[in-house]
This record gives C-alpha cells, sequence and structure tokens, in this order.
C-alpha cells in the first residue's frame, strides 16, 4: 500500500528509484510501476484513459498538490473511479531540490529526443515515454486517450490559465475538449504550428491522444499554493474521474470563454549576445505593436510583424540553439476547423 495514500510523499522520499509494487483501493487494482508512476484500474473502466502528469517541472508544486488530492480521495475511496488513470509525479529529484530541472529540461526530452541529451532527466524521459506507451496499449480500440500535462508557469501572465495544444496538422480540433478547457477556468489556448518534443505533443502524436500542455499559473513552493484558484479543473477532473463525462459547453460558450492564438514564430538564440528587448517581469502574452524589435544578437534582430502579436514564455537564459521566446498571434475560433 501507499503509506497514509500519500502518493507525493512516497514518490519525493523515494526520488531515485522505487520497487514496483501492487494494492488494492475501492474494488480496482493500482501499479506503481516506479517511483512517481501509479496506474489505477478500476473495477468497471469506461472507454477513457487518462494520463494526468503533474511535475515535470520540479518546481511546479501547485499541480503537484492537486492531483496527489485528489488521488488521496480516489485511493480512500471518496469518489469512485471509473476512467483508467495513469498518475504521473515527472522529476522527483528536481521537485526535492526545488529546481525546474537538474540538468536538462525534461519537457524538451521527447518523442525520442532524449536521445541527443545526457544528464538526470534522460532516462526519465525514457520512462516516462514507456509508461504513457504500456497505459495506452492496455486500452481498448477506439476507446478515448486523454493526456493532460499540469504545469505552472514562471512569470505572471496576462490570461492566468492557457493550454498549449499540440500540433495536429490538418486534424480538427476537438469541440468536446475546448468546452472542457472552458469549464476548467482555461482563458486562453495557444494553436502550436509544428510538431515538438514536449510530453504532450508526445502523447498526441505518437499515442493519438486528446493532449494539453495546461498552465495553471504562477510557481510557488510545496505548501504555498492556493489550491482554490485550481476549483474549476479540480471540478472537472472530478466529474471525468468519477463519471466519466465531459461539460457540455455549446460553442458560443466556448468562444466567449476561449481566446486563442496562433504561434507565429519561435525567438531562437543564435548568439551569446542574443538579448530580449523586454523587462524580466513582462507577462505572457503582452502584446507589441508593428516594427517593435523584440530581440537582437550580433547575428539577427526580430521586429514585431503585426500589431497585437504577443510574446511568451520569453527566456535568454538557455543554451544558444534553444528556444528564448515565442511569438503569438491572436486568432478566432471560427478561423478553426472543428468536430
Ligand atoms: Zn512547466
Amino acid at each position: 500500500m501507499i503509506p497514509n495514500n500519500d502518493f507525493l510523499a512516497l514518490t519525493l522520499n523515494n526520488p531515485e528509484t522505487l520497487a514496483p509494487f501492487q494494492l488494492e483501493f475501492n474494488g480496482g487494482q493500482g501499479f506503481v510501476e516506479e517511483t512517481g508512476i501509479l496506474r489505477l484500474e478500476p473495477q468497471q473502466a469506461t472507454d477513457i484513459n487518462l494520463v494526468l502528469s503533474v511535475g515535470i517541472h520540479g518546481n511546479e508544486t501547485g499541480p503537484i498538490e492537486l492531483v496527489n488530492q485528489l488521488l488521496k480521495a480516489i485511493l480512500e475511496g471518496r469518489f469512485a473511479l471509473t476512467v483508467r488513470l495513469l498518475v504521473i509525479i515527472g522529476n522527483p529529484i528536481a521537485a526535492n531540490r526545488a529546481e525546474r530541472f537538474c540538468d536538462v529540461n525534461l519537457n524538451r526530452l521527447f518523442s525520442g529526443a532524449w536521445r541527443h541529451y545526457e544528464g538526470l532527466e534522460v532516462p526519465r524521459a525514457q520512462s516516462l515515454e514507456q509508461a504513457v506507451t504500456r497505459f495506452f496499449a492496455g486500452s481498448a480500440t477506439g476507446s478515448v486517450r486523454l493526456h493532460y500535462d499540469l504545469h505552472t508557469a514562471i512569470r505572471g501572465s496576462e490570461y492566468e490559465k492557457f493550454v498549449v495544444h499540440p500540433f495536429i496538422g490538418d486534424a480538427p480540433y476537438d469541440l468536446q475538449q475546448l468546452g472542457l478547457l472552458a469549464a476548467s477556468g482555461i482563458d486562453a489556448v495557444l494553436l502550436s504550428q509544428q510538431p515538438t518534443t514536449t510530453f504532450s505533443y508526445y502523447s498526441s502524436a505518437e499515442h493519438g491522444a486528446h493532449a494539453f500542455t495546461v498552465e495553471l499559473g504562477k510557481v510557488y513552493p510545496f505548501g504555498e499554493n492556493d489550491l482554490s484558484r485550481f476549483e474549476a479543473i479540480r471540478q472537472t477532473l472530478i466529474t471525468l474521474i468519477s463519471d466519466a463525462s465531459f461539460p457540455k459547453l455549446e460553442r458560443d460558450a466556448i468562444d466567449s470563454k476561449l481566446k486563442f492564438f496562433a504561434v507565429q514564430d519561435a525567438l531562437v538564440k543564435d548568439h551569446e549576445d542574443y538579448q530580449l528587448t523586454i523587462s524580466e517581469d513582462v507577462k505572457n502574452f503582452t502584446g507589441f505593436e508593428k516594427g517593435y524589435e523584440l530581440a537582437h544578437s550580433s547575428q539577427s534582430q526580430y521586429l514585431i510583424k503585426a500589431s497585437g502579436d504577443a510574446i511568451i514564455f520569453p527566456n535568454a537564459n538557455v543554451p544558444i540553439g534553444q528556444r528564448a521566446g515565442l511569438v503569438v498571434r491572436p486568432m478566432r475560433l471560427a478561423d478553426l476547423a472543428l468536430r
């Protein structure tokens, strides 16, 4: 069993390895597959298979505490589990150090990108890919695959809660999923325009899951999170987990709750002297006028191409060749192919 049904404590007490074991809960079977990886198989599963990952960045504690609470309630039988569930606490070593990562940003290592890096996160990325592969391999043909990868952001945001929607090519966007996001208190959806090496893109591209990177506000240390700020998503997750049902929102309601942005350009650090021209504390989704110089180096210059284009994830403190931020452009729900 998991002492006190506290999977987070078990994980942080065993950050590197944990021998696999089985447990029983409320008529279902649980499997701790390795540290921070717990699969729950309900007695009677519906056709929903849900991966909830948290702590891919070790210091993003709010969602870790949120999911640990939900898990405790399931294990104690306070509400029913009706979906297959895989819970992942991504980077326990970094969590214990209260750091985003140890050697390399784990959320850049998926879809096999770990092959090109070295460090503590490399074998972990491989393990997480394998756990997700095993989990979805155990799902029934035609069943629903979901992966919500929960994060908090380094900086403030014009939209407190937002998701990054992985690139899905010409496929339509899923209204039911957008409805779940709107009901979860998400304010904005950022639509990726190309493949990447994040965990959510991996599950979307490799396993056909509806997958999102969900940013739920700012980073705080363990114990300092105001979980009431996550109340809306907590409720939609409980409904999903216990009733296997999604919020029913009309298209107009979704349109009024969610702002949409498309990634326009990636800012890539191309030289040691690469600089963003904005202050350290500029918020995500801050917009600029056409022609504003957003970044420059001795090799290049980036000028804003259209008024309203906005910056997200600015961070010039990355190795050369890596992303120093994204420029995003507002768009409308009406412009998206939906189903
Ligand atoms: Zn994160």
